[in-house]
């Protein structure tokens, strides 16, 4: 890595792997497979329009899970940059558990969406959602038995892509921790940051599929590695 006196604007992404140690499963350590479902069938809009019943019950499923789940050393790590870091630092997460937010975290951009939204398709608002969506309930703004869950399924536009390329085209460094670099659009972010002149580091469990575009790649647990690194960077 470069100078590190030198920078002032960061953007981190997180992915899966930040709350493994939370007791949340990432998408590999599944197998991919729910239910003898792969992932991806449960999570694209023709699966939704296909099987609404079960692709409702995965996700209350997994709604119910997350809330008894607790944030871990590298949630906490990165709420504390945030609050003592001098100058921009945008968390942008591919997670849709809100464990950043639990930790303390403010400034938190969920790209693919959140568990605890519904989204009603009759009205277009979205609203915080703790219960099932299964038994079809009622938006609280206009009524309709329309709501889904408000999660980026494969196939669909993640949020606010104009807001993160903003912030990468600020940025000095470019952190993203945890995320296997598979999913684009997130997966590119590196190249892009790289191209903008920015410091790139990657924190992971192991080497992922976009090690080699790091300038480094700094490899362990993540309650252990991110704490380290924030340490660091507070020095
Ligand atoms: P992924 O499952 O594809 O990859 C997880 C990555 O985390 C891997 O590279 C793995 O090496 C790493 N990892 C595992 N345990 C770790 C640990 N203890 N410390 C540090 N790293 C660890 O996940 P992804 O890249 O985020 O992409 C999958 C998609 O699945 C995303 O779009 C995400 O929205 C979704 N997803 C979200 C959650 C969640 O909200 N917690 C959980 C599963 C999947």
């Amino acid at each position: 890595m470069g100078d590190m006196s030198q920078i002032r604007n960061i953007v981190i992404l997180t992915g899966a792997g930040i709350s493994a140690e939370s007791g949340i499963e990432t998408f590999r350590s599944a197998g991919g497979l729910w239910e003898n479902h792969r992932v991806e069938d449960v999570a694209t809009p023709e699966a939704f329009a296909r099987d609404p019943n079960l692709v409702l019950r995965f996700y209350d499923m997994r709604r119910e899970a997350i809330q008894d789940k607790q944030p871990n050393p590298a949630h906490f790590a990165l709420a504390k940059l945030e609050e003592r870091w001098p100058g921009k630092l945008l968390l942008v997460t591919q997670n849709v558990d809100d464990l950043h937010e639990r930790s303390g975290s403010r400034r938190v951009l969920h790209m693919h969406g959140e568990h605890l939204n519904a989204w009603c398709t009759s009205c277009d608002v979205r609203s915080r959602w703790t219960g099932p969506l299964f038994d079809r309930p009622p938006c609280s703004v206009c009524s309709a038995r329309s709501l889904r869950p408000d999660v980026v399924w494969f196939g669909e536009m993640p949020y606010r892509m104009g807001e993160i390329y903003a912030a990468l085209r600020e940025a000095d460094l470019f952190v993203s921790i945890g995320t296997s670099g598979a999913v684009y659009p997130a997966a590119g972010f590196v190249q892009n940051a790289v191209e903008l002149g920015a410091q790139t580091l990657e924190l992971n469990l192991e080497r992922s599929q976009g090690s080699h575009m790091f300038h480094e790649s700094r490899l362990g647990p993540a309650s252990q590695v991110v704490p380290h690194w924030v340490g660091e960077m507070l020095r």
